[in-house]
């Protein structure tokens, strides 16, 4: 959290127009658009100038969001986005807790000498920035932003687009308010944003009902053919490989929430989404109910992190030869995943 002191500092150098950059993490997701949009929207009304720069792209589902032209792809133009964080007097870095987590805009950011601010909500955070405002305990990034812009006195100056793209973090993030991250906070965060003109049944059309029909049909085809549900470890997983995503003309985005499909089957306490990218790299995000710390199992297993109940890592192994390792690693956790 940040000092009183700190606090002042911020004041002091958001005091005067700057040149600002604000990093989200690869493959960005609901919290970490909408949260950086949002900041932007909010340094503007002070006469900043802000760049919002991505490792790589995002999905069309978040391209709705005020500001979301002026996104700095680094993986299509990467020296703009270099020369945007090596001008920046302000680095802000949104929604991760390592700078493994952007790519190699890392490069840059360790050239720059400009302040640096974290905002974040993944536990474990490592120490690169040297504001912080950290809560493992918030819902999501986006919420954060709403309490730092409060913190900073600048609640009244909340309109409609900078609510807009916080009410789509934390929504996106709660899984629609209904992971156990949401808070009594969350809820009275969201009757603000509402009260500064978010249009929520608005967000959830553009979120959630703006499919291609072949993303559907992707989505019927990997719940019906490729799912996997192991009772015996409560386990349930999902395999997607290159050609299938192919078949299904996949973009990005695609599959987001699908991770969370073989939960709802009674009594399964863990998940996992297994998509092999274009590189053969096989990534991979994790889901659990209660106890069970994906967390820690991404980070031990497979190069990753995240949230309790919601992680992600990666695999150089084969499809089939990952698959192997997951089930031998799920007889090592059987007792605790049948506990
Ligand atoms: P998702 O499965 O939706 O991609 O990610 C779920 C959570 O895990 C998010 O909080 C995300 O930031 C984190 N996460 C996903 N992939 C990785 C990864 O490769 N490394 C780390 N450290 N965290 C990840
Ligand atoms: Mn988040």
């Amino acid at each position: 959290m940040l000092t009183d002191k700190q606090i002042s500092k911020l004041k002091e150098i958001l005091g005067t127009p700057i040149k600002i950059a604000i990093i989200m993490h690869k493959s960005p997701d609901g919290d970490a658009v909408g949260s950086s949009l949002g900041m932007k929207s909010y340094l503007e009304k002070f006469g900043h100038k802000v760049s919002v720069l991505s490792p790589n792209a995002y999905p069309e589902f978040l391209k709705w969001m005020p500001g979301t032209k002026s996104v700095i792809d680094f993986e299509k133009t990467a020296t703009i986005a270099n020369q945007a964080i090596l001008k920046a007097e302000l680095i802000i870095f949104l929604d991760f807790n390592s700078l493994k987590r952007i790519g190699d805009l890392e490069i840059a950011v360790k050239k720059s000498k400009a302040y640096r601010l974290v905002i974040d909500h993944h536990p474990q955070p490592e120490n690169f920035a040297e504001y912080a405002y950290h809560n493992a305990g918030a819902s999501s990034t986006a919420e954060l932003v709403y309490d730092f812009i409060t913190l900073l006195g600048d609640n009244k100056k909340i309109h409609k687009d900078i609510a807009n793209c916080l009410y789509a973090g934390i929504m996106t993030d709660t899984g629609s308010f209904r992971f156990s991250s949401t808070t009594a906070h969350t809820h009275e965060v969201v009757a603000e944003l509402m009260r500064h003109g978010a249009e929520t049944a608005k967000i959830h059309r553009f979120i959630d009902d703006n499919n291609r029909d072949i993303r559907l049909r992707l989505l019927g085809y990997a719940v019906t053919e490729k799912m996997k549900i192991l009772p015996d470890f409560a386990t349930g997983f999902i395999t997607l490989t290159q050609s299938e995503l192919k078949r299904f003309d996949y973009k990005d985005g695609d599959t987001e929430g699908l991770v969370n499909e073989p939960t709802s089957v009674k009594g399964i306490v863990f998940s996992a989404l297994f998509t092999e990218l274009k590189d053969g790299e096989i990534k991979i995000s994790f889901r659990s109910k209660d106890n069970f710390d994906v967390n820690q199992f991404a980070r031990n297993h497979f190069n990753g992190g995240g949230h309790r109940n919601a992680a992600g890592g990666k695999s150089d192994l084969s499809m089939d030869e990952t698959i192997i390792r997951f089930l031998t690693l799920l007889s090592d956790y059987k007792k605790e995943l049948k506990g």
